[in-house]
């Protein structure tokens, strides 16, 4: 068989019809609220006592640091409380023999260390005068309580959180393996290390990366309108939405702000079916699958991030290598070989081995529309080590990678669409305007959804937005973050098409979706956290301080204390 006509079947597996992805939004938006009602669901809907979004009139200097894969972040940054802010930051590797340390103290002990060095290095003029401070005042803190930096620490591990800055390890991931420090709280082992050190500095809130898109994004975002959900599409992919308060009705431990009447509800929809029942599966999705180190697991994640991209590529590739009868990076196919010279496989090509092609050339071959595919074909050489490809083998590359991509974009955007649909927001006057449908309404429209009247409505709002202004108010503002929505040209496009498919949504709805990059996410929405805990410290302190004198009068303390606390 011919090559592109092989690329051409290969891709078409990977083909999502506006029908599927109306069936994956249905089953999202029904999974979403099966996470809010329960524990231990697919989507595990973790609230983060993270109870506003901030507006980008937040001011302070807060200090964030990030334990990811590799490196260990420590920043400040000064919130100008005008949208904008400076932030400075330190990085270093995290020392392989920490990752598998005997205990958790080495590993924190290290980062406390860490954070002592950042303040002397950009700080110190502060750090000098409150560790006098913290030396010589005889309270039993030996400080005073508004002159502590407040940290907020980005864990991208799974923590069970159970308060703003209270969260135990659940397990490890991505190479560390401390068993010490399971089922501890991350926090905890962190404040200890850093008052041995006698630093100025409170943790205050415990992040996750996605919730730290969502702030870092509701700071930035122009105008008022705050930001409905962060979402990464990075290494792996997570969302985290602003949810009512009312709609989480499983059990919630500790303490939380109700006067917002909302919480940052954190998805985990990287587990989204992983029961498969809407979701595709190629034989390529299943061998992946079956060869991952937690089969059947993050079963929505593996069709859509950067760490699965490459494999399932390089995974298509190789079903097509083997093939005697089609000629993929084989010479009989490579008479038009501009190169003149024989292609190779290496033995040491990354096709050969699990894991070891990166998403990024799926990028790059989106990227290149050149005639001769020169750098596709380099990239072909650099990353799966095969020498002298011809411009057919490129142009199969190209369309798989395509394939693969846009299917993940149109996963991503059912996921948007499903969480926008979820919380009502396209509604106008949101508080006026009727309760968002409720999740079996939603499914049960879904499944009613007749193609043909769609294909005619849609066509119609399509002649009605043309030209149309979208108000300000009417906007949903999404903060994304990750090098695959980043970088993949059109991306967010193809997240749009799928979104339009909704009819839910559709066209006049996807115009009034507006995404943006968060950039420096992760240091700057930890620091909005941060922000958020020391005010709830505050609110808590007050209505406790009142509680009491209201007490010592001999009056009904609770009824005060909520009316003080609207
Ligand atoms: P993290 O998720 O660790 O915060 P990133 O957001 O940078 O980091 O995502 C890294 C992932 O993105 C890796 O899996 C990598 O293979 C993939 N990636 C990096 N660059 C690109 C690109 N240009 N196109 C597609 N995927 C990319
Ligand atoms: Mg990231």
């Amino acid at each position: 068989m011919a090559l592109a006509a092989e690329a051409k079947r290969v891709a078409a597996e990977f083909e999502l019809t506006d029908n599927d992805i109306r069936k994956t939004v249905a089953e999202f938006v029904a999974e979403m609220a099966a996470g809010l009602a329960q524990d231990g669901t697919a989507m595990s809907q973790i609230p983060t006592y993270v109870t506003g979004v901030p507006n980008g009139t937040e001011k302070g200097l807060y200090l964030a640091v990030d334990l990811g894969g590799t490196n260990f972040r420590v920043c400040s940054i000064q919130l100008n409380g005008d949208t904008t802010f400076n932030l400075v930051q330190s990085k270093v590797a995290i020392p392989k023999e920490l990752m598998v340390a005997k205990t958790a103290k080495e590993l924190f002990a290290f980062l406390a260390k860490q954070i002592e060095v950042f303040l002397r290095t950009h700080h110190n003029d502060h750090f000098e005068k409150q560790l006098r401070r913290r030396q010589t005042v005889s309270t039993p803190e030996g400080y005073r309580d508004e002159h502590i930096f407040r940290l907020g620490f980005t864990f991208s591990f799974p923590v069970k959180q159970v308060g703003i800055n209270r969260g135990n390890l659940i397990r490890w991931t991505k190479g560390f393996n401390i068993q010490d420090a399971v089922g501890k709280d991350v926090c905890q082992l962190l404040q200890e290390e850093i008052d041995l050190l006698k630093l100025p500095v409170k943790v205050a809130a415990l992040v996750n990366d996605t919730v730290g898109t969502l702030m870092a994004r509701s700071y930035t975002s122009p105008g008022k309108t705050s930001t409905l959900l962060g979402a990464i599409f990075g290494t792996g992919t997570n969302g985290a939405y602003v949810e009512k308060l009312s709609k989480i009705t499983k059990s919630m431990k500790g303490d939380y702000d109700k006067s917002t009447g909302e919480m940052v509800v954190n998805t985990e929809w990287g587990s989204f079916d992983n029961g498969l029942k809407v979701l595709p599966n190629t034989e390529y999705d299943a061998q992946l699958d079956r060869d991952s180190v937690n089969p059947g697991i993050q079963m929505f994640e593996k069709r859509i991030s950067g760490m699965f991209l490459g494999e399932i590529l390089r995974i298509a590739l190789v079903s097509i290598m083997k093939r005697p009868d089609v000629p993929l990076f084989r010479d009989d196919n490579s008479s038009h070989n501009d190169y003149r010279s024989t292609t190779t496989v290496d033995e040491t090509s990354p096709l050969h081995t699990q894991w070891a092609v990166d998403s990024s050339i799926l990028s790059i071959a989106e990227a290149d529309n050149s005639v001769g595919l020169r750098a596709l074909r380099q990239q072909i050489e650099t990353s799966l080590g095969v020498s002298a490809a011809s411009i057919d083998d490129a142009r199969a590359v190209k369309e798989i990678a395509h394939a693969i991509a846009e299917r993940a974009a149109r996963l991503s955007g059912a996921a948007v669409a499903a969480i926008v649909i979820h919380t009502g927001r396209l509604n106008p006057g949101a508080s006026s305007a009727p309760q968002p449908k409720s999740a079996a309404a939603i499914v049960e429209d879904l499944k009613n959804f007749n193609l043909a009247e769609a294909a005619s409505a849609t066509t119609n709002k399509l002649a009605d937005t043309a030209g149309m202004a979208v108000n300000e108010e009417e906007i949903v503002d999404i903060g994304v973050d990750g090098s695959l929505v980043e970088f993949y040209p059109g991306y967010e496009d193809y997240m749009r098409a799928a979104m339009r498919a909704v009819p839910e949504i559709g066209a006049v709805g996807e115009r009034k979706i507006r995404i943006g990059i968060a950039k420096d996410g992760s240091g700057v929405g930890a620091a909005l956290i941060a922000l958020v805990a020391a005010k709830m410290e505050q609110s808590n302190n007050y209505v406790g301080d009142l509680r009491q004198r209201l007490e010592s009068v001999g009056e009904s303390s609770e009824e005060q204390a909520i009316v003080v606390e609207k």
